[in-house]
């Protein structure tokens, strides 16, 4: 499965992030034998023992809602967090990577999904964030792109609104507050049941957990 995946993705150079939360070690190390470097996990206890117990040339993503209390847990090690949905979480990031002497990469996550449940901003609270103060004087976070979760629904149409509707929040603020800055250039989106469509949407990075791995 990982081959075919991979074969998807790369007409449009997408990225896999493996979703491996729930899945033992012996789960991961079968893929990293085949070549896969980047996990995603959504528990910072979860993330934390697996990066002990496994490889350490992976890359770990978090992609879950984080809360602020744990950030300390993963700040020394992770290579990307996609769930930055306040200020305050942000914050928080950047204290304990400045304690940890090290610039950390986020992405902002979006609201995209008709379900209230999921998390994330709208496109005027992530402005708010990248105008304030605190934002401009930041030096160990890294803004490189956004993230959103589409509606779970077999409806393609409404999932593809809503990544177009990504997609559009990303080109406002790569304009409006990001233009010189290469390195804003992520957007994650699609997992396992939708991220053909997301690539072809324009996603640079897709995580796919089920189809990978099995169901959970
Ligand atoms: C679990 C999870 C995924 C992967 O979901 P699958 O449907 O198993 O591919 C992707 N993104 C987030 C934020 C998740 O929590």
């Amino acid at each position: 499965m990982l081959k075919k995946i991979l074969k998807n993705l790369a007409p449009t150079s997408t990225q896999l992030v493996a979703v491996s939360k729930t899945k033992p070690a012996e789960a991961i190390q079968e893929l990293y034998d085949q070549g896969q470097r980047v996990f995603g996990e959504n528990k910072v206890q979860e993330l934390t023992w697996k990066y002990e117990a496994l490889p350490k040339d992976i890359e770990w993503h978090a992609i879950g809602h984080l809360q602020t209390n744990k950030v300390k847990y993963i700040a020394p090690f992770v290579a990307l967090i996609h769930s930055v949905e306040s200020l305050k979480l942000m914050k928080e990031i950047d204290k304990q990577a400045k304690k940890n002497n090290r610039v950390i990469e986020i992405l902002l996550q979006f609201h995209i999904a008709e379900e209230d449940t999921k998390f994330g901003l709208d496109l005027s609270e992530a402005q708010e964030i990248l105008n304030s103060e605190f934002y401009k004087n930041t030096q160990n976070i890294k803004v490189v792109g956004v993230m959103g979760m589409a509606t779970f629904t077999h409806d393609k149409n409404q999932v593809r609104k809503e990544f177009r509707t990504l997609k559009k929040f990303f080109d406002e603020l790569k304009k409006k507050f990001f233009e010189n800055e290469n390195s804003f250039k992520e957007i994650s989106m699609g997992m396992s049941g939708d991220y053909e469509i997301a690539a072809a949407e324009g996603s640079t990075m897709v995580r796919v957990g089920s189809l990978l791995f099995g169901a959970r």
